[in-house]
């Protein structure tokens, strides 16, 4: 399997199997998260998402969900991403669940009906790091986008039915204590 830097799997869905299609974070400038500074971004290469579904399907034939890493993979456009669920299919055909996470910014480059039929191809829960509504903190943290931009993109999700979930920073940033890692 193809693991790179820091690897966060997120504690709510099941842990095993996950499958690496991106290394590190577009955005890199949280003020607060130093999990992906030497890891620059990048899809990873197809051959190596091949390999790793080859290598599952051999020790996880019967799996049924999946947790896509890292960090944000759900930046890449409906192109990029309903090719690799395609090919979680083929290798693993009971697959029910194909797990992402990311941030809210990563919807901006998605459709509704794009979203539908990424929904219909496993991706029915998504996990947004949020860290807060509040644009002041938003602002304090760098985190790249605002409140509207929560509005907007979620609306979105409820539209196409796929379930999200958002977590956030529970301290000020002077004393920020992280329980979000996107
Ligand atoms: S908190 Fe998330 S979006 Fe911000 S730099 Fe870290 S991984 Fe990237």
């Amino acid at each position: 399997m193809h693991f790179t830097g820091t690897v966060y799997r997120n504690p709510y869905w099941p842990t095993w199997p996950l499958l690496e299609i991106t290394q590190g974070c577009t955005h890199n400038k949280c003020k607060f998260c130093t999990m992906y500074k030497d890891v620059p971004f990048r899809m990873s290469p197809m051959e190596w998402i091949e390999e790793d579904l080859k290598e599952l399907s051999e020790s996880d034939p019967n799996a049924r969900t999946i947790q896509i890493l890292s960090a944000n993979p759900l930046v890449l456009t409906y192109d990029k991403l309903a090719p690799i669920f395609e090919m979680v299919h083929r290798y693993l055909p009971k697959m029910e669940y194909i797990y992402l996470a990311g941030r809210v910014s990563d919807l901006k480059n998605k459709t509704v009906e794009e979203l539908k039929k990424l929904k219909e191809l496993g991706m029915k829960e998504i996990s947004l790091g949020v860290e807060s509504g509040d644009d002041w903190t938003l602002n304090m943290i760098n985190k790249g986008y605002h409140a509207e931009d929560i509005l907007e993109q979620c609306h979105k999700l409820e539209e196409a039915g796929i379930d999200y979930w958002m977590t956030f920073l529970k301290a000020l940033p002077e004393s920020l204590t992280v329980v979000s890692t996107l």
